[in-house]
């Protein structure tokens, strides 16, 4: 009876190591580890010995029998991986420890942000014995995205907050909530009384859709209606109109689909959950009845992950559908297990509450007077007439962008800090500014899951032990008090 890897899988690779016959794939050490959607047992080595599901930080890896009727997919998913033979050694190979040569201090750090790049960074750190690390975060709460960002019906995944805090629990971490670096703490104060400085402060902002009408009232990004929904202190007080029976979102990356789903679930099935009370009461009143999701190319290229696909379709009470599926699939002859099940969802209805999926529509002009009344598009890569879908709310959701950090290099084409493998690099001489460091989307850019910041921080944190050994780093030693007395 073999485990399943299912839908709240956030592929930091714990299940990957707890295996003892290394029937997880991909491995962290694999180069397909980092843009896999998932990861998968192959049922045909499992030993069934539930190693992986007390490893999973989020309770997503069950026995097959203890699958629901929303999860059964996720068997053949797992499975499927699997079909194609891959070499694997009998155990994942594990990365060498952190060496420290350097015995004469101790090594300090301080990490600003807290969400999962910051603390799986801290986590890392902290292997080293003596380290210290120091956490900023601005806001009260920590975490991040897991709290601001994860769907409030995503209870599961919000689990991961029970490892940050058990990594937290050290008593070598110093949180400093409410404590804002920048304007309670300077840069500089902090590299005075610690060898390094990691900026884990994520992509703050949304990616911007230029199109005529995008100001209108009744036009939000997902990014403000999902820090709405989830009750963060900047967006708390928002409202969103949602007296009308359609909503176009913009985009179908899986936050497209997180928005979709809470605007159409039975609010009642949120109650419980950490959606902001506020947000559940305008959900109650919502008129809503459909969402339609756009995607300016083809099916294929929905940026949606197959394991958020299968739990929304799962989603009771809401009918999912691809809007016109012979024009969607025409010239589609692959038949990959996203497409597959796109192909096989039922047709479009008119009644109760729903998710359309279209494709192929550029957003070109959103239609209103005083506030949205719809939107129009064109057909990408042109021919067809334009289409225009009524609507009192659209939702853009075409990605986060990181924002620029005072004092710090920034890359605006790509929203980073520039950074040579989490060494933050000076624009003008290309060489790395000694003690500054970067992990999670300000590195990277706004893709992949919770736990792909687990190699991205760990990869950081091995450059800033080399640099501390080569003593590329500033001694910290004497130079505390100011930093003390900023953060008192
Ligand atoms: P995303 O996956 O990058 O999707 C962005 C979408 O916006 C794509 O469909 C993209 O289309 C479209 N787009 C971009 N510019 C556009 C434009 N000018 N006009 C029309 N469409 C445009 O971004 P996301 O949904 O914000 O997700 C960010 C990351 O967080 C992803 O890695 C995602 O998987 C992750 N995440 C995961 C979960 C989960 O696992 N449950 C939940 C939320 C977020 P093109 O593909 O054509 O560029």
């Amino acid at each position: 009876m073999p485990h399943v890897v299912t839908q709240s899988c956030v592929g930091d690779g714990s299940c990957v190591y707890a295996c003892p016959v290394n029937c997880i794939q991909p491995t962290p050490d694999d180069p397909a580890f980092e843009h896999a959607e998932m990861l998968h047992v192959d049922p045909a080595a499992c030993v069934d010995c539930g190693a992986c599901v007390t490893a999973c930080p989020v309770d997503a890896i069950k026995p097959h029998h203890r699958l629901d009727a929303g999860e059964r997919a996720f068997l053949a998913v797992n499975a499927a991986y699997h079909r194609t033979p891959r070499r694997r050694p009998s155990l994942a190979p594990v990365r060498p420890p952190l060496r420290v040569r350097r015995h004469d201090r101790p090594l300090r750090v301080a990490i600003v942000g807290s969400g999962p790049a910051a603390i799986y960074a801290a986590d890392e750190i902290l292997t080293i014995p003596g380290a210290r690390v120091s956490v900023y975060e601005r806001l009260p709460v920590p975490y991040g995205l897991v709290h601001a960002g994860v769907a409030p019906d995503h209870r599961r995944t919000r689990r991961i907050a029970r490892q940050l805090d058990a990594i937290c629990a050290d008593p070598r971490l110093r949180m400093h909530l409410g404590v804002e670096v920048g304007r309670d703490v300077t840069r500089d104060e902090l590299l005075a009384t610690h060898d390094a400085v990691v900026y884990a402060v994520g992509a703050a902002a949304d990616r911007r859709l230029e199109i005529p009408g995008a100001e209108l009232p009744g036009v939000a990004s997902a990014t403000e209606l999902v820090a709405w929904y989830n009750g963060h202190p900047d967006h708390a007080d928002r409202a969103f109109d949602l007296s009308h029976r359609r909503a176009v979102i913009v985009g179908n990356g899986n936050v497209a689909l997180d928005v979709a789903r809470i605007l159409t679930v039975d609010p009642a099935t949120l109650e419980g959950t950490a959606i902001a009370p506020r947000a559940l009461e305008a959900l109650r009143a919502s008129r809503i009845e459909e969402v339609v999701v756009v995607g300016r190319r083809g099916p294929a290229e929905s940026a949606f992950t197959l394991p958020e696909l299968i739990g929304l379709s799962a989603t009771p009470g809401v009918d999912l559908a691809v809007a016109d599926p012979a024009d969607a699939f025409a010239g589609i002859a692959s038949d990959d297990p996203k497409l597959a099940l796109l192909r096989g969802l039922a047709p479009a209805g008119d009644g109760g509450r729903r998710i359309t999926l279209r494709y192929r529509l550029t957003p070109a002009r959103i239609d209103g007077g005083d506030r949205v009344t719809g939107i129009a598009f064109t057909r990408t890569g042109g021919g067809g007439a334009p289409t225009a879908i009524d609507a009192g709310l659209v939702v853009t959701a075409i990605g986060y962008r990181g924002m620029p950090v005072d004092g710090m290099p920034f890359d605006a084409a790509t929203g980073t800090i520039p950074n040579d493998d989490g060494r933050v690099l000076d624009p003008g001489s290309g060489e790395a500014i000694p003690g500054l460091y970067v992990v999670g989307w300000i590195k990277r850019g706004p893709t992949g899951f919770i736990g792909t910041n687990k190699s991205c921080s760990q990869d950081t944190v091995r450059a800033l032990v080399e640099d501390f050994n080569d003593g590329l780093l500033r001694p910290a030693e004497g130079r505390r008090a100011a930093a003390d007395r900023a953060t008192a």
